[in-house]
């Protein structure tokens, strides 16, 4: 077997087939382009081996992440994937964590969990080995493996089974230490996507699994990503499922009913577009009204401005385990279908109400009867809310609650997220500190993951054309390829080889395309795999003594002549490198 120079990436001699046609079941671009351009292949649904052109990206990107954490005082190590059930029944997440979480037993019976993420590892780690405040705070991270059976592993990296996450956990004596780290982390952030050459914005979000209240997603911007997001130029964003705004709602009051409690006949009436139709008004100047229950079996009514859906987050925060009422559990809660509003109301119904409808005290509405709504229907006067809470989902066009300009939506992939976690998790756990004044107290902890598989597939959303990838330098598996493109030659091939040598020895990471394939093969292949730079060199160019540089972003190419080629190709990398620092 040839000895692969570790230097300079040999084509000839590198595993990585490129693919011609695009893989069937792909079904966003960089699923297809990674799995083409030989960086990934598939091992089953969410499930991925990188290969050797993968790999290096893989590890640029880890490297990345790993400068910028331990530039902030965060640690290395290394933690197991494989955790004892005991660890989860601690914490309580055995029970809630659901299907996501791959569990197995070992030949014992005892039952164990492939890490979906790190709370219960470390926090037992750190229980049993700090006790004093004297050696917090403590910052402590690993990139490792973490699996999570997803209901549908989709898009390639982007949602996989198994991914690569660098976790970091923090443990502080004081809520002002952990906000500090927290800053500092989301600073690390920032500068990780900056490195990566990707466009970002951080959001607002919901804690999800991992819990805690303070916590920030770092979205990478791009038209594939799963999350909404609301935004404004004044600096605000948020995940478009907890996002607030404020709503433009306008009152029904004709005026001939001058303010009074009308019955309104509306025969067949029952969704709001129809309602809004019938009556000639915005969706806007009418309240909608949903029906369900919480674990315990509670009815709830839930009011929302006609225009607005029900945010599922928002409504999983007050009621764990919200549910519709079917037709039959609505008849039998003695509401009408279509027709439900707040006044005469069964008394043993609790009644929610999104804080927006405090705006519009009068509300045109359903009116617990068939075929009827309500207009001026007046708030304390004809009827009370039980709870009025944020439980609706914001809109592009809604006012920004900072500065009131209409909020623009973009989609985005969530790369990042940090959490305080508060003590959460010390306090499942037991694991407490003794503090300067002699007293057991529990960690107050912060939690920060970065998907390492996830952002690569979210760099190359950002980044491609009909080609191919065009990765940043910064990630690239290699900085320039130079394409000899006659093998053989005696001239093309030894110029090609010593070029390669002589941009090494500038300190450039080189390929060199020593393939005996035809030119289009070539220039295909490295426009799909996407180096930042392609050095071109035929016999036509040397016997006028020049070569031809592409640059793959652009597109474009100049000849240079062989004397001037590796400064300026150096040159030109070193500053590319300086945009990623
Ligand atoms: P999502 O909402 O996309 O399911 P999450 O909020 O559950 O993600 P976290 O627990 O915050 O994810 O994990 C930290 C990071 O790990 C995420 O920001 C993301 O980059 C990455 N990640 C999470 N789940 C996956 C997955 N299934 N495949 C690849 N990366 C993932
Ligand atoms: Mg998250």
């Amino acid at each position: 077997m040839p000895i692969i120079d570790a230097r300079l990436l040999r084509m000839s001699q590198l595993y990585a087939p490129t693919l011609k046609e695009d893989p069937v079941d792909a079904e966003v671009a960089s699923h297809k382009l990674l799995l083409r351009a030989a960086m990934i292949r598939k091992v089953a649904a969410g499930v991925y081996s990188f290969l050797p052109l993968g790999f290096r990206v893989l590890r640029k990107v880890e490297q990345i992440v790993r400068e910028e954490q331990n530039r902030i005082g965060a640690q290395e190590m290394i933690m197991s994937i494989i955790q004892p059930a005991e660890l989860w029944h601690e914490s309580g997440r055995w029970d809630v964590y659901g299907p996501e979480l791959m569990r197995f037993k070992d030949r014992h019976e005892h039952g164990f969990a492939l890490s979906p993420t790190q709370e219960e590892l470390i926090t037992a780690l750190i229980r049993d080995e700090l006790r004093s405040y004297r050696e917090l705070p403590k910052s402590l991270y690993h990139i490792q493996w973490k699996y999570r059976d997803e209901t549908r592993p989709r898009f390639g990296l982007l949602r996989g089974r198994e991914f690569i996450m660098k976790d970091c956990y923090s443990f502080h004596t004081s809520q002002a230490s952990l906000q500090e780290h927290y800053d500092e982390q989301a600073v690390s952030y920032g500068r990780i996507c900056d490195r990566l050459g990707l466009q970002w914005r951080p959001v607002e979000a919901d804690s999800g699994q991992i819990g805690g209240s303070v916590t920030t997603e770092f979205m990478a911007l791009a038209e594939a990503g799963e999350c909404g997001i609301l935004y404004c130029d004044c600096g605000f964003a948020a995940n478009t499922e907890v996002a607030h705004a404020n709503y433009d709602l306008e009152e029904f009051r004709p005026s001939e009913t001058k303010g009074k409690l009308t019955k309104i006949h509306t025969p067949g009436v029952e969704t709001i577009e129809e309602l809004a139709t019938y009556l000639c008004v915005g969706a806007n100047s009418t309240v909608k009204a949903l029906a369900g229950k919480d674990e315990k079996g509670q009815v709830t009514v839930l009011f929302l401005p006609g225009n607005h859906n029900l945010a599922a987050v928002k409504i999983g925060r007050l009621m764990p385990k919200f549910d519709f009422l079917s037709d039959e559990e609505i008849k039998q809660a003695g509401l009408v279908k279509g027709f439900i509003g707040p006044i005469g109301l069964p008394g043993d119904i609790r009644v929610v109400a999104d804080s927006s409808l405090q705006e519009i005290p009068t509300w045109l509405t359903g009116a617990n009867e068939e075929d009827c709504h309500l207009a001026g229907a007046t708030l304390e006067r004809d009827f009370t809310i039980d709870a009025w809470e944020d439980i609706s989902e914001a809109l592009p066009g809604d006012a920004c609650p900072i500065c009131g300009l209409a909020l623009k939506d973009a989609r985005g992939i969530e790369v990042g997220q940090v959490f305080q976690l508060g003590t959460k998790y010390s306090e499942s756990m037991q694991a407490t500190y003794m503090d300067a004044d002699g007293i057991e107290k529990h960690f107050i902890m912060g939690c920060y993951g970065w998907g390492i598989t996830r952002c690569i597939a979210a760099l190359v959303e950002q980044s491609y054309d009909e080609q191919g990838i065009i990765w940043p330098v910064s990630v690239a598996p290699a900085e320039v390829v130079v394409i000899p493109l006659a093998i053989g030659d005696d001239k093309v091939e030894p110029t090609a080889e010593s070029l390669a040598e002589l941009l090494i020895q500038q300190g450039i990471e080189v390929a060199i395309d020593d393939r005996d394939e035809r030119a289009g093969i070539k220039f295909n292949d490295a426009d799909l795999i996407g180096w930042p730079y392609q050095l071109i060199v035929g016999k036509r160019g040397l016997e006028a003594g020049t070569v031809e540089l592409k640059t793959r972003a652009t597109g474009e190419k100049i000849l240079l002549s062989l004397q001037e080629v590796v400064r300026v190709l150096t040159d030109l990398v070193e500053e590319q490198r300086k945009l990623y620092l």
